[in-house]
Parts: C-alpha cells; sequence; structure tokens
C-alpha cells in the first residue's frame, strides 16, 4: 500500500512526496481509512511508529474538504499534548503535511505570553495543538471557541487522562460539542486509562496494535550495574568511546541534571540541560540546538521522555532508572525512530534494582545485562579525567540541593 492509493487529497500526497514519506507505517495503515471514516479510535503502537502522520493526514484531508466546500472559518480540530515541545512539533508536522492545502496549525502552550498566541488565533486557525492550561486560560477568557470543534486528539493519551492532567481535561470536554470524533494515541496504555477513555466517546473504539513488549522494536537496549557514585564515570566513557554520537541522557531531576552537566564540564566535556526549571525559550532553544546537532549531549529530565521527535538521536542513557515502569519505555522511544536503530543503556545501581524489577515486569521480559567485569570497572575509574573525585561531598551537596528544591516546591504551594 503506497499514499498514493489512498482517498487524500493530492496536496497532501505532494506534501509527503516531499518529506519522502513513502509507504505508510503499519499504524497508519490501520488508522488513517477509520479517522476518514469518522470513528474513533484508540491506537496503541510502540515508540516513533509515526503515530503523529496517522492522525495528521487524515484530519488535514477532513479539514480541507471542509474549507474547500465552503464551511465556515472555526476551529475543527484540537490536539492536547502534555508539554510545550511537543505542542511546538506536532503544530509543525501538520504544518509540513499541510503545507500545499489552505488549513492553518498552530500551537498554544504556556510559558509564553499569550497575546501573540492571541493574535495568531485572531487570524484564523483551523486546527490547535495545546497544552491544557493555556488551552483553558483561553477559553475561559473568550478567545478560544470550540463549539466548532469536529475531532478531538489526544496525543499521549495516558498520561494525559492521568490525575495531574484530568481536572483540566474535564473542564474543557464540556466545552465542546458532544458529537465529535475522538482519537487517542499513546504507546502505553494501562486498564484504568482505556476505561476512562471509553467514558469520553459514544461509539465503539477501535483498539489497534498492541503489543506485549511495548519498547520500540528498533531499539537495543541494556542495563549495567553500576555504584550511585561510580555513573558518571562509565557516562563519560561512553561518551569517550562515542565521539560522534548524538546522546541523551535522561536524569531523575532537575538537580541531578544540573549536577551531571557540572561533572561533564569537569571532564571538559559539553553538554547541556533540559528541565522544567528553565525559562520556555531556553527550553525550545536548547531541543532546537540539539536536534541541529550543534549540541551533541543532552542531560534531561521526564519534561523531554514523552513524544520529543528527534531523529538522529544514536544513544539514550537511563542514568538513573525511572521510578514509572512506562517513563522507561518513553525514555527508550527517544532512539530508534521511524525505521531508525538506536541504542539504549540504563545504569542501575544497587537500590535501583526494584525499579529495574518493575519495569521488567512491564514490559514482560528481561532487559539484557551488559557484563562489565571487574578490570573494566576499575579501569573506568582509573581513566577519569574529573579531578573532584571527592563523591562523598558532591553526593552531600547534591542532597542538600534536592532538598532545598523541595523546600522550595512546598513553599510555592
Ligand atoms: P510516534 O508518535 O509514533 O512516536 P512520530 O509521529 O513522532 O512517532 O514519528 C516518528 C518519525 O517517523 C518522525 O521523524 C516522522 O517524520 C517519521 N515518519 C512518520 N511516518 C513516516 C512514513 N510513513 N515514512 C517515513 N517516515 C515516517
Ligand atoms: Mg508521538
Amino acid at each position: 500500500m503506497k499514499f498514493d492509493d489512498y482517498r487524500i487529497s493530492p496536496d497532501i500526497k505532494k506534501s509527503l512526496e516531499k518529506l519522502n514519506f513513502r509507504k505508510p507505517t503499519d499504524i497508519q495503515f490501520r488508522v488513517i481509512p477509520s479517522v476518514l471514516k469518522g470513528e474513533d479510535v484508540l491506537a496503541i503502537a510502540q515508540t516513533g511508529t509515526g503515530k503523529t502522520a496517522a492522525f495528521a493526514i487524515p484530519v488535514i484531508h477532513k479539514v480541507q474538504m471542509g474549507k474547500i466546500a465552503g464551511r465556515a472559518n472555526a476551529i475543527k480540530c484540537v490536539v492536547m499534548v502534555p508539554t510545550r515541545e511537543l505542542a511546538v512539533q506536532i503544530a509543525e508536522v501538520f504544518n509540513k503535511i499541510g503545507q500545499y492545502t489552505r488549513v492553518n496549525t498552530i500551537n498554544i502552550h504556556g510559558g509564553v505570553e499569550q497575546e501573540p498566541q492571541i493574535a495568531k488565533l485572531t487570524k484564523g486557525a483551523d486546527i490547535i495543538v495545546v497544552t491544557p492550561g493555556r488551552l483553558f486560560d483561553l477559553v475561559s477568557q473568550g478567545f478560544i471557541k470550540l463549539d466548532k470543534v469536529e475531532t478531538v486528539i489526544f496525543d499521549e493519551a495516558d498520561h494525559m487522562l492521568d490525575k495531574g492532567f484530568l481536572k483540566d481535561l474535564q473542564d474543557l470536554i464540556r466545552h465542546l460539542p458532544v458529537k465529535r470524533q475522538t482519537l487517542f494515541f499513546s504507546a502505553t496504555i494501562n486498564e484504568t486509562i482505556k476505561k476512562l477513555a471509553y467514558s469520553l466517546v459514544k461509539n465503539p473504539i477501535r483498539i489497534q496494535l498492541s503489543p506485549k513488549d511495548p519498547v520500540s522494536k528498533n531499539v537495543d537496549h541494556a542495563v549495567a550495574f553500576i555504584t550511585m557514585d561510580d555513573k558518571r564515570f562509565f557516562l563519560e566513557r561512553l561518551i569517550h568511546e562515542h565521539p560522534d554520537k548524538k546522546i541523551l541522557v535522561f536524569v531523575r531531576t532537575k538537580v541531578r541534571a544540573e549536577r551531571v552537566i557540572k561533572a561533564l564540564a569537569r571532564m571538559s566535556i559539553p553538554a547541556v540541560a533540559l528541565h522544567g526549571d528553565k525559562d520556555q525559550h531556553d527550553r525550545l532553544q536548547t531541543l532546537g540546538e540539539f536536534r541541529g546537532g550543534q549540541h551533541k549531549i543532552l542531560v534531561a529530565t521526564d519534561v523531554s521522555a514523552r513524544g520529543i521527535d528527534i531523529p538522529n538521536v544514536d544513544y539514550v542513557v537511563n542514568y538513573d532508572i525511572p521510578d514509572v515502569p512506562e517513563t522507561y519505555v518513553h525514555r527508550v522511544g527517544r532512539t530508534g525512530r521511524a525505521f531508525n536503530k538506536g541504542y539504549a543503556v540504563a545504569f542501575c545501581s544497587e537500590e535501583e534494582k526494584p525499579l529495574l524489577q518493575a519495569i521488567e515486569s512491564y514490559i514482560t521480559k528481561p532487559v539484557k545485562v551488559l557484563d562489565i567485569n571487574r578490570k573494566d570497572y576499575t579501569d573506568t575509574l582509573a581513566f577519569t579525567t574529573d579531578v573532584n573525585t571527592d563523591w562523598k561531598s558532591l553526593l552531600r551537596e547534591e542532597e542538600q540541593a534536592e532538598k532545598a528544591a523541595k523546600l522550595k516546591k512546598r513553599k510555592k504551594k
């Protein structure tokens, strides 16, 4: 099956050709006809399998047909996503696929001034890609009307329907027409969330690809057992062994991210950090520069674990083992995108072993173990260029910084 065989507008086919999308991925093959027919869909497919285009292609087609038929200008589709970076990225995909149509997509997210967003809305938008908080603000202020919306999409659906977002979403859903098409997309989902998703739709949902092991088939992932205090030396070694590779390092907290950056700086390894404490413009710029290859090493918290599509990340390092098993799947899924292969390695300390077990039971198989023999291990420590090997004081510093950050957070609330 080729895109040419679909009943979609020639303008969209032309842009797909330009994007070098020759044939649909499995999930696109299954989802596009359903969405075109107006069905509600819950689509579960592994990371990097092209879920964005699976909803963008048919939705742009429908909106374009509506415009050609002379339907009034109004927001016809809302895509809900969990992070600002993802809102920007997905709006970009829509605009690329819709570049030869007159369908206009904009992103609406928090962390930046709302005036420019309002200005864009005034000019007219057919599709908006949003984070729920800012959408809710603009709906309440009357800048966004959702009464003509035909399709609502939840990307990273399990995360969007989870506790943190649910209240915002329930408030928003009241503003949407009852008669609408609802689509859910994610690489991971659990039974509770699935039930919740069903409760939001009228028509029976079609469930698509749902593999038992949700880790992308394109990712070769493994774990190495390393003491907490030695992790930075192994990161140093990995970077030195792969000098030309793009490496994405995930850590548990913002404080840890800054720590790792500092440790790398002592080893003369340039790296940049991405986490929720950074100013939004900085966040987008850092991500853009990592995408563009100006930075080879990005140290990030889980704000970047979901959905972010950087085509040539070679290595994902789980510097800390995530405490939510799904997060492991999403983190390693930042590599091995589309038809590329990728590698991921997790650094697991003794105290993190229960977290690793939880991940293994979630993905229904053990994670391959990288055997580091004693000599290799001691060599790695011996060859470090880190001059500050007083790790005990480093660790103490880190603990204090984390405590201070927690205190600050509590005060904010
Ligand atoms: P997912 O949301 O499933 O994690 P994305 O939608 O972000 O995946 O797509 C992953 C990558 O695959 C993107 O870089 C995208 O450009 C690419 N891609 C999507 N569909 C196709 C296709 N049909 N042919 C080639 N590449 C594709
Ligand atoms: Mg996605």
